[in-house]
């Protein structure tokens, strides 16, 4: 099993600075100018390796592997845990890279569904992922978040064998990414998934069968399989799919659901679909705004141009929701925000010196009086006790507009 893995399932990568590329597998060194795309093949120990650009020095690989085997009337899925560690400073010694195998669980399953588990301990929590123990026969039973003997395997051993029933239902050496166990329960519930099992789709079908959603990307799950393209990130992909939805794009023409460069692909969308929302709540503040200037009109318009003072303050109601915002703005409190414009029972007034706001007055107009009077940052300024005097004095103004539009209104 481990010879196999190593070659084939376990990753090969270097990792490459300005100049250089380590060989994670054999801690040998080369310049980067071999690297061409992303890969390069090690001058020392000939592995083809995926280069990614980083300082790091180790890598740590943990993989599942299974080989399917039949024995009797039984399918047996035995089921390896392989472990490596990497460390370019181990070049000196035989062997930079260690490795660790072990099989830890067997799966023994009847043709009527029914099974065993014969494993080791399996310790699986938030801080720990973990096989230790003798093998035993072990609780099958679903726990919380599904039985913690039944786990995704990455790859099936070429040589494994299956069942005339499970090889009619698609599963052969090439299943992947998938654990055996839940294929068998869940494909049989809907002809989907045994299409998508055929087609060896077999990321999507494992999201899927978690999210039980299919319906909702068939159409275009179909156009993919027609085309002879392979999802390999599903969850990349129909949040892709749901992007193209989003900005109204054909999820059934290939030109769209089937993109070379899926990744690059996805992220151009999410940056559109961003500009799209932008321009949406743009468009709907706008519409707001002028809603909010409308309905302010038809409740303030009767104390349009009141306007009184002395010799140094100027006193006028506000006259628009646009004044309001540049009131709070420069005085910085909430007028604006807190929508003063559509309170019913207000008036605001803006005292100002040279047209400077000073202070901004809340004036109750159902009982004529003075709600509040507030400077710069909700404080009073110099001016305060003028200001409420002044406004006090030139009540009788504000009440007149009120009584003259109840007199029109009764008349
Ligand atoms: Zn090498």
């Amino acid at each position: 099993m481990l010879s196999w893995a190593k070659k084939h399932v376990l990753e090969h990568k270097g990792f490459a600075t300005k100049n250089r590329v380590i060989c994670m597998d054999c801690a040998g060194t080369f310049p980067t100018t071999l690297v061409k795309r992303k890969r390069a093949t090690c001058s020392h120990c000939k592995a083809k390796l995926t280069i990614e650009e980083s300082r790091k020095t180790t890598l740590e690989q943990h993989i599942y592997v299974a080989m399917a085997e039949i024995y009797g009337e039984f399918q047996v899925i035995r089921n390896f845990e392989i472990r490596s560690y990497h460390n370019k400073y181990r070049q000196y010694s035989k062997e930079p890279v260690r490795y660790y195998v072990s099989e830890i669980c067997q799966h023994w399953i009847l043709p009527n569904g029914k099974m065993e588990i014969y494993a080791q301990l399996h310790t699986s929590n938030m801080l720990c992922d973990s096989w230790s123990g003798e093998m035993a026969i072990r609780d099958k039973s679903p726990g919380w978040y599904g039985n913690k003997y039944d786990f995704y395997v990455n790859k099936y051993h070429p040589d494994s064998v299956f069942q005339s029933q499970y090889k009619k239902m698609g599963i052969d050496k090439d299943l992947e990414n998938i654990s055996f166990l839940e294929v068998i329960k869940k494909v049989p519930l809907r002809p989907q998934y045994e299409t998508l099992l055929k087609a060896k789709q077999y990321d999507l079908l494992g999201y899927f069968i978690d999210k039980g959603n299919v319906h909702q990307y068939w159409q275009s799950v179909k156009i993919c399989m027609r085309n002879k393209y392979k999802i390999t990130d599903a969850s990349i992909w129909c949040d892709y799919i749901d992007l193209l939805r989003y900005l109204n794009k054909d999820t059934h023409n290939a030109h769209y659901v089937c993109p070379k460069n899926l990744k690059k692909q996805h992220d151009i969308y999410v940056a559109k679909k961003r500009r799209e929302q932008q321009k949406r709540e743009d468009e709907r503040n706008r519409k707001q705004a002028l809603e909010n200037e409308k309905l302010f009109k038809e409740l303030k318009a009767d104390f349009f141009g009141i306007c009184f003072g002395d010799d140094k303050i100027m006193i006028k109601v506000l006259e628009s929701v646009q004044e309001h915002l540049e009131e709070g703005d420069k005085l910085h409190h909430c007028v604006f925000t807190n929508q003063y414009f559509l309170k019913k029972k207000s008036l605001i007034l803006s005292a100002r010196i040279n047209n400077e706001p000073v202070e901004t007055i809340e004036v109750n107009i159902e009982k004529f009086k003075i709600e509040q009077s507030r400077g710069l940052q909700n404080k009073n300024s110099d001016y305060h006790d003028r200001i409420i005097e002044l406004v006090n004095k030139n009540m009788s103004v504000i009440r007149k507009r009120k009584t003259a539009k109840k007199k029109l209104l009764t008349a």
